[in-house]
């Protein structure tokens, strides 16, 4: 055994005792294709206009080609045993946010559908659009952001009504049919292939239900907004979602009222457990960024990381990285293992994993002094991408009101 004295020099992820052969090979593979294909490609997209984002000569494209090389699928994932499928996900998915957070969210949106399909049973729709992989997840409206994340009322104000959604499907003969819009944040909106749509339910009763609907976005009646100008995850397209009279198959119905909750519910545990992973690898790029500067950087002659208080602040990043990716593998594997997934749990993980990569990307541009400000240097970025991420898939207050009334016993 080594002596306590010894300096151990950690892997980049930092505590991992216990990754097997197979997982090691997994980890390097991504990362591989997060440092030599995400993180160049990201910054590359974030300094471009929304337009040329998605435009047909954009190096956004090589994303999904590279990525479909790696050969990690949904359906592979699903084959294994749920352990092992829990740990692998942290493995690769903490790489794809390392490489680039925005990038890493546009491949997980990608499979929101497929990942909505398998949970409802629905092979069927699965294997008719497997020739169709860029997916999206159309929740949010204009009118209903929160809202749309809460239909079981866990955050309401008591007593309050939230009016009528932007979007709903009726059934007409043996058509579902789609009106409305969903809202500008859409992840992959501008590009996507098929929708997995959570709308409203308009059986003429005037209540509010709800229903979810997978929707190929070629349809006639379907048509796009222009793509989203925003501060950070610039590399990842966004943008509306229009419906006129979209007319699809009965069995296009994913989910009716009744199971409507069952569907929102277990999406947004899905898509919360991992963003606490991949947001857990922005944090650490953050962190390695700050090392390597405060090694490189001198003033008073020295290195920075000679000043105690630049060790002192490395250590607490340090920390706070390990503990997000703890608890982010905590939750992904209870989800997988346990008879129930816990909404809970991914809530738990989304608030930490988010806030943490805002806290380390805030304090890596500090450990930048100047140069974090700029462009010139990489931590800006890491700062702004970050900052969305405390609100995509539920804002985080929103959120934490939610998992403080899933663990009580009111
Ligand atoms: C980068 C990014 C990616 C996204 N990707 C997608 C996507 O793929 N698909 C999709 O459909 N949507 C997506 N969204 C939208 C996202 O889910 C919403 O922005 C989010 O749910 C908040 O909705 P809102 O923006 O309308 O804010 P609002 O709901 O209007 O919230 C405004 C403020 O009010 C607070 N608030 C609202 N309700 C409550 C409450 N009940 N209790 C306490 N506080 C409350 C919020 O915390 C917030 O501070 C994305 C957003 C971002 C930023």
């Amino acid at each position: 055994m080594t002596g306590y004295n010894a300096r151990v020099e950690l892997e980049p992820t930092g505590l991992d005792a216990d990754l097997n052969e197979i997982e090691q090979a997994m980890q390097l593979g991504a990362r591989r294709f997060a440092s030599k294909v995400l993180r160049p490609i990201g910054q590359q997209l974030d300094q471009m206009q929304p337009s040329e984002v998605i435009a047909a000569d954009s190096p956004l494209w090589q994303v999904f080609s590279e990525f479909g090389q790696l050969g990690i699928t949904l359906d592979d994932l699903m084959e294994l045993p749920a352990a092992d499928r829990a740990r692998l996900k942290c493995v690769i998915f903490e790489e794809l946010g390392y490489g680039d957070g925005g990038l890493a969210v546009l491949l997980g949106a990608s499979m929101v559908p497929s990942i909505v399909l398998h949970s409802m049973g629905r092979t069927d729709l699965l294997q008719r659009y497997a020739d169709k992989p860029i997916g999206c997840w159309g929740i949010t409206e204009p009118d209903h952001g929160s809202d749309m994340l809460d239909s079981s009322g866990h955050a309401r104000h008591p007593g309050a009504a939230h009016g009528r959604l932007n979007c709903h499907a009726r059934l007409q003969g043996d058509r579902i049919v789609i009106n409305g819009q969903k809202s500008a944040w859409v992840s992959n909106g501008p590009i996507a292939q098929v929708c997995i749509l959570f709308c409203g339910f308009d059986d003429g009763s005037g209540e509010d239900k709800r229903c979810v609907v997978l929707v190929p976005l070629d349809l006639p009646g379907v048509s796009r907004g222009a793509p989203l100008d925003k501060m950070g995850q610039r590399a990842l397209p966004q943008g509306e979602l229009f419906f006129d009279n979209v007319s699809l198959p009965l069995d296009h119905l994913v989910a009716g009222p009744e199971d409507y909750v069952r569907a929102e519910q277990g999406v947004l545990t899905e898509a919360n457990a991992l963003m606490g992973v991949m947001w857990t690898g922005a944090a650490r790029a953050a962190y390695e960024h700050a090392y390597e500067y405060a090694h490189q950087r001198k003033q008073g002659g020295v290195p920075i990381i000679q000043h105690q208080n630049v060790r002192h602040r490395l250590f607490h990043m340090f920390a706070r990285v390990e503990a997000a990716r703890a608890l982010a593998r905590r939750a992904m594997l209870f989800n997988e293992v346990a008879p129930q997934p816990a909404l809970q749990g991914s809530i738990a993980s989304k608030i930490t994993a988010t806030q943490t990569s805002f806290d380390v990307a805030s304090q890596a541009v500090q450990m930048f002094g100047g140069n974090g400000v700029t462009r010139e240097y990489p931590v800006e970025k890491l700062l702004r991408d970050a900052r969305s991420s405390m609100i995509e898939d539920g804002c985080n207050e929103m959120l934490a009101i939610k998992g403080g009334t899933l663990i009580s016993r009111i």
